[in-house]
């Protein structure tokens, strides 16, 4: 079972993901420009919640996106994780490990 992020620090992260998603397109190409790797559908990000809900297109079991790779799948997965901080800011262990992306320093 993942901990927790606390409601503002989840507040911050998802205000954050917004702001570049609606007001700094330009900013976000570079940033994901400058991601490496790919998704491996660990699952993990989807398994975070949102505000304590579980997203309805993830499947507990296999702990896969039904919406994977569709047009249901929305924007804001699509673009995730942009930068390091868009992912949880490194606050869920889990997902540094997992997660297939990284960035050079
Ligand atoms: S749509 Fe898919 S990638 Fe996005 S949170 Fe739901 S299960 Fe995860
Ligand atoms: S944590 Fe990273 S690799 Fe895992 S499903 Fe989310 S984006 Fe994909």
């Amino acid at each position: 079972m993942l901990e927790r992020l606390s409601f503002f620090t989840e507040l911050r992260i998802r205000f954050r993901t917004q702001f570049y998603y609606f007001f700094r397109k330009k900013e976000l190409k570079e940033k994901i420009a400058k991601r490496q790797g790919k998704c491996n559908q660990c699952g993990v990000c989807c398994e975070i919640g949102f505000f304590g809900m579980q997203c309805p297109f993830f499947d507990k079991e296999t702990k896969k996106c039904r919406a994977f790779g569709t047009k249901k799948m929305p924007p804001t997965c699509r673009l995730f994780p942009f930068d390091k901080a868009n992912r949880y800011e490194g606050r869920v262990p889990e997902i540094e490990k997992s997660c297939g992306y990284w960035w050079e320093e």
